[in-house]
């Protein structure tokens, strides 16, 4: 492998490095093969537009709903709105359908010898409902046991936003937050309790000012451990206490 490395007197200086490699303390994680072990978003079996082409043909689909509308395209505020909405949609709210943008992830061995439960709370997250592509806010919180393996604590809100970037449904977006976790860690002892406020509640339909929405997925001891679960919970903000609203 070799980098370009252009230094400041305009010299390029080709350097080689090592090929990533499967460290014994330590591996990255497969992304491919860990997508193909989590709950799938449904996905159409047409080729895939790389990136550029996307943003041209949404920009161009997205310029014809609003003239469907009505709006004046050549006003300076809308013109470049399509143009917007389409990076948008490919390069940020959306960028968790494309599988080369989950966060690169070092798994580390826990010479730590830590065996309790590691809880994370809090992790902020915005995603959006795929029946009314609205936002929908969110906090994740997140725990496992350790069973020799550790990651950085920045790397879970990694893998949320990551999940988060795609049209989703709550219920999903938990589970493949979890299931993704517990490939990542090689462990099943992971829970993930996910409280969002969904913007399509709020702002049409019911028009709901209050509701938040709490869903969650657990497994192995967190499942058949009463007292663990107990002990989950309430390490985990209760849904008064987020203050979401
Ligand atoms: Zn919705």
């Amino acid at each position: 492998m070799h980098d370009t490395v252009r230094t400041g007197n305009g010299l390029e200086i080709h350097a080689t490095r090592p090929k990533p490699r499967r460290a014994t303390n330590g591996y990255e994680v497969d992304v491919p093969e860990l997508l193909s072990q989590v709950i799938p978003t449904p996905m159409s079996n047409r080729p895939r537009m790389d990136p550029e082409t996307a943003k041209m043909e949404i920009a161009r689909r997205h310029r014809e709903i609003m003239e469907i509308l009505g709006l004046d395209l050549t006003d300076d505020s809308l013109s470049e709105t399509p143009e917007r909405v389409a990076k948008m949609y490919v390069d940020e709210i959306f960028a968790g359908l494309r599988e080369e943008n989950f966060p690169k992830i070092t798994v580390v061995e826990n010479k730590m010898s830590y065996d309790e439960m590691l809880v994370e709370i809090n992790i902020s997250f915005n995603s959006t409902c795929e029946h009314h592509f609205l936002p929908i806010l969110g906090r994740a919180h997140v725990a496992y046991i350790c069973k020799g393996w550790v990651l950085g604590l920045s790397k879970f809100n990694r893998v949320v936003q990551f999940f988060a970037k795609r049209p989703q449904v709550q219920e999903r977006a938990t589970v493949q937050i979890q299931q993704a976790l517990a490939k990542i860690l090689q462990t099943n002892d992971v829970a993930v309790v996910i409280d969002a406020v969904h913007t399509c509640v709020r702002t049409r339909g019911v028009e709901d000012e209050s509701s938040l929405t709490r869903t969650s997925k657990l497994s192995g001891a967190f499942q058949s451990n009463p007292s663990l679960r107990a002990e989950f919970f309430a390490s985990i903000p209760s849904p008064a206490q987020l203050k979401m609203s």
